[in-house]
């Protein structure tokens, strides 16, 4: 028992903390099952290594700031049509963010592009991934207030570090001039080096006015493009699902610049 106690505090000096309480549960089923040496080593160990990347995922999750956790399982592609089933599929490798691509979900509200947006943000999540959210007004009030204080530099890092920047609601707020090019500077630095996934109700036409300048707007437009997944998604919203279902078409037509 001395030797038991001896090997639990040398876990526990090294860090071992699942392990060193799993330990004795462990030496019962290894006597148990009469497992060798090695099989009783390696799911200690194993016990350790999952209890630490379930923390990992947890951590991480959390520092996401993901709205929800909505699943890509969760979404009823019978629903929406337009989008091709296949390319999400793919999306969900995660091999466009291997290639530091881009994918923007654009459609009108309730389609379902937040949706995507954090299924996805889930898949890059589980296989260890760094992961932000943010919607693009919180995105450009939280530099502004940097800025204000000097620390934009700073700021900017954390919208650059993670391997996938979900950018939310592109669309609903029109930016300043001095605001636009935050969000270009924004995109020109993560442009090659890691992946965003953006949505936005409005076309691409529109993002000259959106930005208050067209010129940056088609330098910004081009960044994003050039390596991207454009999903265009056309439909009812999901949100009148079940009013639809109900037969009830009272409800006023959806046009891709209404707000939710
Ligand atoms: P958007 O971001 O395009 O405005 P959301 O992703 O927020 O739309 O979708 C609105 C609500 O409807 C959310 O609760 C979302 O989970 C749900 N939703 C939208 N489309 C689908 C779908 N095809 N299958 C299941 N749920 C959906
Ligand atoms: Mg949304």
């Amino acid at each position: 028992m001395v030797e038991l106690e001896h090997a639990r505090e040398l876990l526990m000096t090294m860090k071992l903390y699942t392990a060193a309480e799993l330990l004795d549960a462990h030496l019962e089923q290894a006597s148990h099952e009469q497992q060798t040496y090695l099989h009783f080593l390696d799911a200690l160990l194993s016990s350790e290594q999952m209890e630490r990347s379930r923390k990992s995922q947890e951590t991480r999750l959390k520092l996401s700031r993901l709205p929800h956790r909505k699943q890509l399982e969760d979404f009823d592609f019978s629903f929406q049509p337009s989008i091709d089933k296949r390319q999400i599929d793919e999306l969900a490798t995660l091999a466009f963010t291997a290639r530091t691509e881009n994918v923007i979900l654009m459609g009108p509200p309730g389609v379902g592009k937040t949706h995507l947006a954090v299924g996805l943000a889930l898949k890059a999540l589980e296989t260890g991934m760094v992961v932000y959210y943010t919607t693009l007004s919180h995105l450009i009030d939280d530099l502004r207030k940097a800025q204000t204080l000097g620390k934009l530099e700073r700021r900017f890092g954390v919208y650059l570090r993670p391997a996938v920047l979900v950018i939310d609601e592109i669309g609903y707020t029109q930016l300043s001039r001095q605001e636009a090019e935050l969000f270009f500077r924004l995109v020109s630095d993560r442009y090659e080096r890691g992946s965003m996934i953006l949505t936005s109700n409005k076309y691409f036409s529109d993002w000259g006015e959106l930005l208050s300048d067209n010129v940056l707007a088609t330098a910004l437009l081009d960044r994003l493009l050039h390596h991207a997944h454009v999903i265009n998604i056309r439909g009812q919203t999901y949100r009148l699902k079940d009013r639809l279902k109900a037969g009830i078409h009272t409800a006023p037509p959806v046009t891709i610049s209404e707000e939710s």
